[in-house]
């Protein structure tokens, strides 16, 4: 690993100050799962100078419910979000998606912040020593398009042309459904809006912008909410897909809902014709099947991940259905 500098951070304001004086060149450092690893394989063109460590700055490691706010700090591990009894009451997809997120181990370091910011999975672009300087790095071609895209997106590509590589998060499709807003050091953002794609960036995040914490409105009463994923190993693994479904009802039928998708797509997907087949229904198995073939009737394989349709299709499907078994929250 190349040297770089190393700062604990006692405060927001003193790790925006230090993000600002590297100017792109220091990175936020929570539990490192995902950041130290891209660093030891030196698969990026350039590194950072400087780590920015914020697991020294008090209170972001609080989970709190104030004025109708279910507020997690960007500290909070996934296994605290994942056992959390009003997390798992009220918001039973996102507990139930940081609880197959990775292993035991990376659910204690890795942070719920840390989740959403990820950077994307593509073996071209994780290929150890910067091996495929690819789109995505600023290079000047995509290896998935013509290459292995076994694990890459369904719903088409992004930036100029190309990149096809998946957001990874398991707990973005739930915070989408359930209608989180991701707060900065700047700002408040939906999360339908906070994933973005370009070069070496999957977030609308500034380079000196840090999460703060993650706030989920308390779901009306009548809501209900589940995830469901698909790996190839049951261990640790990475989904191919996952589904994260938020339905409120009203008077025996659904008057309001919410389904995201990940892994499939170049960014976390609200799949909203999904979310109009579900609405003013029923959840039954008509409807179930009915809601999943919406979700990828836009679909546009690659040579090589057709098989991912029906593997989603059968998700969105066992989401819906879940759903309606789920009386928790
Ligand atoms: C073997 C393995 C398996 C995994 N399996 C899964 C899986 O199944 N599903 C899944 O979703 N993920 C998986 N991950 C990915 C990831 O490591 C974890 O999801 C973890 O949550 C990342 O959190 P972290 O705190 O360790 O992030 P870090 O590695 O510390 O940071 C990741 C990125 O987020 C940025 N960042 C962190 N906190 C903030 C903040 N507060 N503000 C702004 N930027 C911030 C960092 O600068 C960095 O760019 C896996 C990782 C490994 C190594
Ligand atoms: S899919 Fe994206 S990350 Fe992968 S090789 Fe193509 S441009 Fe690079």
């Amino acid at each position: 690993m190349k040297d770089f500098i190393h700062f604990n951070a006692y405060s927001i304001d003193e790790a925006v100050a230090l993000l600002s004086r590297y100017g792109g060149n220091a990175e936020i450092i929570a539990g490192g799962t995902d950041l130290l690893g891209k660093m030891k394989d030196r698969i990026l063109p350039s590194y950072p100078e400087a780590l920015i460590n914020i697991k020294t700055i008090p209170g972001l490691d609080q989970i709190e419910e104030k004025e109708g706010m279910i507020s997690i700090g960007a500290l909070v591990t996934l296994s605290c979000v994942a056992e959390h009894p009003v997390i798992q009451k009220t918001c039973t997809a996102l507990a139930q998606a940081a609880s197959r997120t990775a292993s035991p181990h990376l659910r204690n370091m890795g942070t719920l912040a840390g989740n959403i910011c990820q950077d994307i999975r593509c073996w071209y672009y994780r290929a150890p020593q910067n091996r495929f300087s690819c789109l995505r790095k600023g290079g000047g071609r995509c290896y998935a398009i013509k290459g292995d895209n076994r694990y890459h997106s369904i719903f088409g590509g992004s930036v100029k042309g190309g990149c096809f590589a998946v957001h990874p998060s398991d707990t973005a499709p739930a915070l989408i459904a359930l209608n989180a807003r991701i707060i900065t050091s700047k700002q408040s953002i939906s999360a339908d809006t906070f994933f973005n794609v370009g070069v070496t960036h999957t977030t609308v995040l500034a380079n000196d912008e840090i999460i703060t914490a993650i706030q989920i409105p308390a779901p009306a009463p009548d809501t209900r909410s589940t995830f469901q994923k698909f790996a190839l190993r049951k261990s640790i693994d990475f989904p191919i897909v996952n589904c994260a479904v938020a339905v409120t009802e009203k008077n025996g039928s659904i008057a309001h809902a919410r389904l995201c998708l990940n892994a499939v797509s170049v960014v976390p997907r609200r799949a909203v014709k999904t979310e109009e087949v579900l609405t003013g229904n029923k959840i039954d198995e008509t409807v179930a099947e009915e809601a999943a073939m919406a979700a990828v009737a836009d679909a546009k394989p690659m040579e090589g991940n057709a098989y991912m349709i029906p593997v989603t299709r059968a998700i969105v499907k066992r989401t819906i259905l879940a759903c309606r078994e789920n009386h928790g929250g």
